[in-house]
């Protein structure tokens, strides 16, 4: 055991996908526009104007908020937050202080073969600043940032190692995407991450000063700059010169540490105080229901009933639910090969005997089907694939795996078909049929190419006849050729051992 605990808690901002921005009508998509193009009197601070709270931000928010099982105060306000940066042109932020949206929930993590209950101290909304661009000597300002809606969410300290931090990270960017309330992207600001760290000598309950890093644009830089720290913090304590203030660092990527940006006063330095131009923000029950409604399986529930309903191990699932899209995609054509299962045996749906059918069959269907989608067709995706432009149907992809499953095509006739599935989007058996690749299985053709290659391979026949078992793969490999592929080579294996004793 190590002489100090570390104690972490993140704080994250994640910019909401609404069409409109937080408190006025620009459009909420100007990361995509020509800098300063979309603004306007409100998100500029004009004096004079009003603004107005962005519902569907709001529905966002809670969304994120009761998917990490927080508590929603049905009246929250808005503050001010003053301080004075170029990237701020009202002089203040508009935030939530004292009484945030949501407060109270955790999220379960796993790491190590073990879940961790990470606390979410609360949630709140508030607008983005503008961006600042520092180019050569000068710092430019792009104020189509400026008003994004935000959520905040603060967790508890209760991370002890850093990759507990990253997981975490992690699985949050996954909830806001299946939620849709962001994409969460840390490399592009979708999701910014600022840590907290301390130190304390093992069994002490005490809270040590703690040091907050900030810039940490990824899930990578959020790993190592913790690491970086409790090493570095471990060092102070170790010559009784702990940081006895709290102290705000930012990460340097290019040094791979942690360096001083200044030391902090405390929340006094915002002279927070509440928003006149707004109205407390009422949630109603109405409200509540519906966003509740909307709110879809959660990935580690998903991930939890994919391993149950299919027997695929914890891994292979996980894989699945990173990705919503192919995990609703393994699903249809999972759906797909059980209708056809009983339906080839003529069971009837909800039957015992349908049951126990599906229960002898599932595992390898599971199984099978995985390894073709993330093996064979992930093989086939490039980097920037989208999902929406996959032209191989969920009905189309089963069929193939029919095909793979019954041992009508082998599997690198398979991949053939595959890949002019994924260039076409054609039906399975119309390519195979096509290109000849239906598997040869029947007995007499598969005798026939045997004896062929048997009679012009006589050297080898007289090795193996010889005791040189290896020489057989060899001959299974001129039978294959000579079947251009498409024959069931087990079957092959098995003739050829026959008609070579
Ligand atoms: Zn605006």
């Amino acid at each position: 055991m190590t002489k100090y605990e570390t104690i972490i808690g993140l704080e994250i901002h994640l910019q909401l996908k609404t069409k409109t921005k937080m408190f006025c009508n620009c459009s909420n998509d100007g990361e995509n526009q020509k800098p300063n193009s979309v603004v306007c009197p409100i998100c500029l601070g004009h004096p004079g104007t009003l603004p107005t709270v962005n519902k569907e931000a709001v529905k966002q928010g809670m969304a994120m908020a009761l998917a990490l099982s927080c508590k929603i105060n049905t009246q929250s306000k808005f503050d001010r937050k003053n301080y004075f940066y170029p990237d701020l042109p009202k002089g203040y932020q508009i935030s939530q202080f004292d009484e945030p949206l949501a407060h109270d929930g955790h999220l379960v993590i796993e790491l190590g073969d073990k879940n961790w209950k990470i606390g979410i101290e609360r949630l709140h909304l508030e607008e983005d600043a503008a961006k600042n661009i520092h180019s050569t000597g000068q710092t430019l300002v792009d104020f189509n940032r400026g008003g994004t809606p935000l959520a905040e969410i603060v967790t508890k300290p209760d991370f002890r190692y850093p990759e507990q931090a990253k997981v975490f990270l992690q699985e949050l960017r996954l909830m806001a995407r299946y939620l849709g309330v962001s994409d969460a992207d840390m490399e592009k600001g979708h999701m910014r991450c600022d840590a907290n760290i301390s130190l304390r000598p093992q069994g002490e309950d005490k809270l040590y000063e703690k040091i907050e890093v900030k810039n940490l644009n990824s899930f990578k830089a959020v790993e190592k700059a913790l690491f970086f720290e409790e090493a570095r913090q471990t060092k102070l304590w170790d010559k009784k010169k702990q940081p006895e203030k709290t102290e705000t660092r930012g990460w340097d990527e290019a040094k791979q540490e942690t360096v001083l940006q200044r030391t902090k006063e405390g929340f006094a330095d915002y002279r927070y105080f509440p928003e006149p131009d707004l109205p407390p923000l009422i949630i109603s029950e109405k409200l509540l229901i519906e966003v509740k409604a909307s709110i879809p399986e959660l990935p580690a529930a998903k991930k939890n009933r994919l391993s149950k309903e299919y027997g695929l191990i914890a891994d292979d699932a996980r894989i699945l639910v990173a990705q919503r899209h192919w995990a609703d995609y393994y699903e249809g054509i999972m759906s797909d090969l059980r209708a056809w299962l009983f339906k080839t045996k003529g069971v009837a749906e909800d039957t015992d005997k349908a049951a126990e059918l599906w229960v002898e069959h599932r595992g390898k269907l599971a199984k099978l089907t995985f390894n073709w989608l993330t093996s064979e067709l992930f093989g086939l995706t490039g980097t920037n694939f989208k999902f929406e432009d996959l032209k191989i149907s969920a009905e189309n992809m089963a069929e193939l795996l029919k095909m793979i499953y019954r041992q009508k095509i082998n599997s690198s006739a398979a991949q053939t078909v595959l890949k002019e599935m994924y260039e076409t989007g054609g039906d399975p058996s119309a390519i195979a049929e096509d290109k000849d690749l239906a598997q040869i299985d029947d007995d007499s053709t598969i005798e026939d190419l045997v004896i062929k290659v048997i009679m012009t391979n006589t050297a080898q026949v007289e090795e193996y006849k010889a005791g040189k078992e290896a020489v057989l793969k060899y001959l299974v490999g001129m039978v294959m050729k000579e079947s251009k592929g498409s024959a069931n080579p087990q079957k092959v294996e098995q003739i050829l051992k026959q008609k070579l004793q």
